[in-house]
């Protein structure tokens, strides 16, 4: 099986920047791409779904996965909590005919964007500060004071990765964010 999409978007940044906003906003918006839904060995959050936001596995069937080679990728992206992406996945957008959305961090991204060069657009989102960053996060109110501790110990170390994305979007107004990132897409896409 050839495992190349002529093309796919990558969109990273550290958690609670805005990517599941804005790629929602860019699935709803073209109707050519889908999203890439990782499989990820942490709990499920309340209000999410097996299959729709990630395949919710346990920590032997997520290594399972990765010793059977079904992993385009993988990270440990906080202790304990393992996320990658199938390969299944990208065979699925390839025979739908849809271009895949990425939401991984920022390591797994620049590993995507290595395998699959130019055909990858590799989006940063970056927030407009570290402070408004960690207000977002407790405002949105779906983590542990453990599990956001965690994503707030590894933000600065994410932050020093923008520079090797192609693009990078300030999410301050979350209007223009939204209408930059549409803007990326129309471009990148052939659509502008
Ligand atoms: P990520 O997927 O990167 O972890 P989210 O998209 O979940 O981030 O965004 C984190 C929280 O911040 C969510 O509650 C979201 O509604 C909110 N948010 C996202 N962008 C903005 C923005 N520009 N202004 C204010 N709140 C935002
Ligand atoms: P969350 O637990 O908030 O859903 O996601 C935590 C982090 O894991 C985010 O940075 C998200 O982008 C990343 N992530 C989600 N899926 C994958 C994946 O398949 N591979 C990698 N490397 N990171 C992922």
């Amino acid at each position: 099986m050839n495992h190349t999409a002529s093309r796919m978007i990558i969109v990273s940044a550290p958690s609670g920047a805005g990517k599941t906003t804005i790629v929602k906003h860019l699935l709803s918006t073209f109707p050519q791409l889908a999203f890439s839904v990782s499989a990820t060995s942490r709990k499920m959050r309340e209000g999410e779904k097996d299959g729709r936001e990630y395949y919710f596995l346990t920590s032997d069937e997520f290594r399972l996965m990765i010793e059977q080679q079904k992993l385009l990728e993988w990270q440990e992206v906080y202790p304990g909590s393992y996320y990658g992406t199938p390969v299944s996945e990208v065979e699925r957008m390839i025979s739908g005919h849809r271009y895949p959305v990425f939401d991984v961090d920022v390591v797994g991204g620049l590993n995507i964007k290595k395998l699959y060069g130019d055909a990858a657009l590799a989006v940063f989102i970056r927030p407009p500060s570290y402070e408004i960053l960690e207000k977002r996060l407790r405002l949105r109110a779906t983590d542990s004071e453990e599990s956001l501790q965690k994503r707030l110990d590894k933000v600065k170390w994410e932050l020093t990765f923008e520079q090797h994305f192609d693009r990078v979007i300030v999410n301050d107004k979350l209007e223009d964010a939204l209408q930059q990132a549409e803007m990326l897409i129309r471009e990148f896409l052939g659509l502008a």
